[in-house]
């Protein structure tokens, strides 16, 4: 991939790779035949070699996502907290993928459990899985179709956020509505167990695709198990989600467990009762996504589990937000971005 002159051969690499890392190719020296074999190097000290020093500086160095301008775009994007903090984990490669599930040992099956394909990526989630897909060509127009659809995942979500055209004279930016766009209706669910005696609440909240409440629910239930009532709530939610006739629900939960076993290509066969009614949900006509989030995502529907009892086992359903929440949801909306290093 060089040149005669021993320079990269820019056409070539463009022919083999990405558009999005030819770029990076390009700044690296081409080697040369007079040159000493590659080696590892620490890039963390000027000399390349290795200090516990400069690993713990680097650990602690909170620049990271400042100076990189991938990041400060997202943080400075004017849509909700939880927009921005989910773009942030797009771009991390955090969202638990099937084929991240295979990477990390916990599945021997990266296909997508929604349409088949054999490789469910993020990028498959959020653009490519056909009715995702469908959805996207109905409002990106045709002569975009290309672009949009062939971008790689940073390349996708960079120019998406760049783009300052409107859908309409009087609409915000597409920047600003890209991020919504990439769910319809967004459930958060958790649950608490009170100790010592077991008892469990469950606790959600469905919300717009601007982030806006739409409504929330909260049940106390018996003495359950951590994970059963975390599985309960997701399930609880999932009815109402579809008791109010919403097609594409991206459902939310920072229980890494129960969203594994939902995910499972067995969860209709499952041990779990709950497990395998949620699996049979997802057979409705409807397009569900099971994420699995940080806690810092999921605040308003730990708040709404941990809501005081009205001693009963009813479900509790929230048309406008109990007070108690509206600072979570605030918070949520418009507060600072939680800090992450990793
Ligand atoms: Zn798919």
């Amino acid at each position: 991939m060089l040149h005669a002159d021993g320079n990269w051969n820019v056409s070539r690499l463009s022919e083999l790779l990405d558009q999005a890392v030819v770029p990076h190719v390009l700044g690296v020296l081409s080697p040369s035949f007079d040159d000493v074999r590659d080696r590892v190097a620490w890039r963390l000290t000027p000399t390349g070699a290795f200090t516990v020093a400069s690993a713990y500086e680097g650990f602690l160095s909170p620049s990271w996502d400042v100076c990189d301008p991938k990041w400060s775009s997202i943080w400075s994007l004017p849509v909700a907290q939880r927009a921005r903090m989910f773009l942030w984990l797009v771009l991390r490669q955090r969202l638990m993928t099937n084929v991240e599930r295979v990477r990390r040992g916990l599945s021997s099956d990266p296909s997508c459990s929604s349409c088949g394909c054999y490789s469910e990526t993020i990028l498959h989630i959020l653009r490519d899985c056909p009715p995702v897909r469908s959805f996207w060509k109905s409002i990106i127009p045709q002569v975009e179709h290309e672009c949009f659809f062939g971008a790689s995942l940073d390349h996708w979500v960079a120019m998406n956020i760049k783009t300052s055209r409107a859908l309409g004279p009087s609409t915000p930016p597409w920047s600003c509505f890209f991020p919504s766009f990439l769910w319809q209706v967004c459930l958060n669910t958790d649950a608490s167990v009170s100790l010592p005696d077991h008892l469990g609440s469950l606790g959600g909240v469905l919300r717009g695709s601007s982030g806006d409440w739409l409504r929330g629910y909260r049940q106390s239930v018996g003495v359950v198990s951590p994970l059963n009532a975390e599985l309960w709530s997701i399930l609880v939610g999932l009815q109402l989600a579809f008791s109010m006739g919403f097609s594409r629900v991206q459902v939310q939960s920072d229980s890494s467990v129960a969203i594994r076993l939902i995910l499972d290509p067995m969860a209709a066969n499952s041990f779990s009762s709950l497990v395998r009614r949620i699996s049979s949900l997802q057979n409705l006509p409807w397009s569900l996504r099971f994420l699995w989030v940080p806690r810092e995502m999921n605040m308003v529907a730990d708040g709404l589990s941990k809501l005081p009892s009205l001693n009963d086992f009813h479900l509790q359903i929230f048309d406008n937000i109990p007070e108690s929440i509206r600072p979570l949801l605030v918070r949520d909306r418009e507060g600072p971005p939680y800090r992450h290093r990793c």
